[in-house]
């Protein structure tokens, strides 16, 4: 159950990050960020509404920061992010712009927590801040360039394998991986940022836990600002 809540997918569709031309050049991430000045406009097409009234509280705690962004909340198609709520199917969002191509409009972000349970309002903070981190182009901080996890590599496959039924390919792309250098703005890896989910000890070669984000942290701020703030 915790296995499940713990897992998170960003999704890129437009371009492949890890993908490189023949000169050798890196698509950029970078390109999914949202230009200043932007409204996110964000439907719920399903969910419990005092669990809505929830996250979108949650959302709302990036707008402070990302000070020029506008979150509009609609109920038609002109919604640029559609939420869902389909349980035990993972928290995911798609990643930045990228959602901008969504001609069918597929839902664009889940919250996979169980429906017969209460969800304390910390854990909706922590997973509805992250995957709106996800909608506004953040990567998972254990994909920065400057993270160094220190993996057991063969316990990751053999738990993503028993967990999630995730082949090498898919726990590689989705937990190994890290993006290269000049995609990213990365400084310097943030174990208290809240796109970093937790990370179990066993998993690691040093056998310590990593706890994650709960929270936005100080330098998520100052990212957030230096994206999305007052130029
Ligand atoms: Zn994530």
């Amino acid at each position: 159950m915790n296995d499940l809540i713990n897992v998170c997918i960003d999704i890129i569709r437009s371009i492949d990050p890890y993908k490189k031309d023949s000169s050798g050049a890196i698509a950029s991430i970078t390109e999914l960020m949202w230009p200043k000045g932007t409204t996110i406009k964000i439907r719920f097409l399903e969910g419990d509404p005092n669990v809505i009234t929830k996250v979108k509280e949650k959302f709302n705690l990036w707008l402070p920061l990302a000070s020029t962004l506008k979150f509009e909340y609609v109920d038609d198609d002109s919604a640029n992010v559609f939420v869902t709520f389909k349980e035990n199917k993972g928290h995911w969002s798609w990643l930045g712009k990228d959602i901008l191509n969504n001609p069918e409009k597929k839902p664009t972000m889940n919250f996979g927590w169980p429906h017969d349970r209460q969800i304390p309002d910390e854990e909706i903070e922590r997973v509805a801040v992250h995957e709106m981190g996800h909608t506004l182009g953040f990567i998972h901080e254990q994909s920065s360039p400057k993270a160094d996890i220190g993996w057991d590599e063969d316990k990751v496959y053999d738990y993503y394998k028993r967990t999630q039924n995730w082949d090498r390919e898919k726990t590689f792309f989705n937990v190994l991986q890290r993006y290269e250098e000049p995609v990213t703005q990365f400084t310097e890896f943030d174990p208290t940022s809240i796109m970093e989910y937790p990370i179990p000890g066993f998993l690691r070669k040093n056998g310590q836990n990593i706890i994650g984000g709960n929270k936005l942290s100080s330098m998520d701020k100052k990212f957030a600002t230096e994206k999305y703030g007052n130029p």
